[in-house]
């Protein structure tokens, strides 16, 4: 097992994202605002195209707010350049997207270390840290396979698992179940709350079930560009 490293605290103030394109804007955050303490596990909710996707990728550091101000453990990351977000987010964020993106050439294992071996771990430390958690994931029966020969469940218990390789303080699941049927989409959820209350890690998760985000102690919603409690 990784060393548990605790959770982020995200605090977002007045946060606001608008996208140009062309002659028109779209405004998509407006002066969006809350606080998510560290170790907390929140569902985020809401309609399609109501800027949950946006809102996960500033507070992953992959896009940078139009305006207000975005502080990740108390540090103002609003205007952080490339490098120094790309740091942040390698040291600190574990990222899930509904397609797993793991590479089709390589084992469960390799796909594992990947985040490991690019934070300059080791191959015998990264290796070590990947089989650990494959094995908490429920995988340690499936490290060399490839993503091709694993279902879809197992394709994303492999991308948890890679998330979560750095022990970082902050997961971010941008609809991780949305290609599962409901049995298998329940156990991921179950996995990511579970490793959430071991590790102490912040947990963000959108999603579109109303039945998994009930399992969340606290729902978020997006209406009209601000951040609402459900
Ligand atoms: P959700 O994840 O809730 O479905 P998104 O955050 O993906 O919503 O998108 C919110 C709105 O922002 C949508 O209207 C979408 O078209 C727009 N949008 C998102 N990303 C971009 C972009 N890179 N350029 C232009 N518009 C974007
Ligand atoms: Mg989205």
């Amino acid at each position: 097992m990784t060393t548990p490293s605790p959770g982020c605290r995200i605090e977002a103030n007045a946060l606001s994202k608008t996208f140009v394109m062309g002659e028109s804007t779209v405004e998509v955050l407006k002066h969006a605002s809350v606080t998510i303490e560290a170790g907390e596990a929140v569902a985020i909710v809401g309609p399609s195209g109501s800027g949950k996707s946006t809102l996960m990728h500033l507070m992953g550091l992959l896009d940078e707010p139009t305006g207000g101000q975005l502080l990740l453990d108390g540090v103002d990351v609003t205007h952080f350049n490339a490098t120094r977000r790309a740091a942040f987010r390698n040291r600190r964020i574990g990222f899930v997207f509904q397609s797993h993106n793991l590479l089709a050439e390589h084992t469960a294992l390799a796909n594992v270390m990947i985040p490991a071996r690019l934070a300059g771990a080791s191959v015998a430390v990264a290796t070590e840290r990947a089989d650990a958690l494959l094995r908490v994931v429920g995988l340690g029966h499936r490290l060399h396979h490839k993503p091709g020969e694993l279902s879809g469940g197992e394709q994303q218990r492999v991308a948890i698992a890679r998330a979560l390789v750095m022990a970082p303080g902050l997961v971010l699941a941008d609809e991780p179940t949305g290609n599962l049927d409901p049995r298998t989409a329940g156990g991921v959820f179950d996995l990511l709350m579970q490793l959430n209350g071991q590790l102490g890690s912040t947990l963000a998760v959108v999603t579109h079930s109303m039945a998994l985000a009930q399992q969340f102690p606290r729902r978020l919603t997006l209406v009209d560009g601000r951040i609402e409690e459900v």
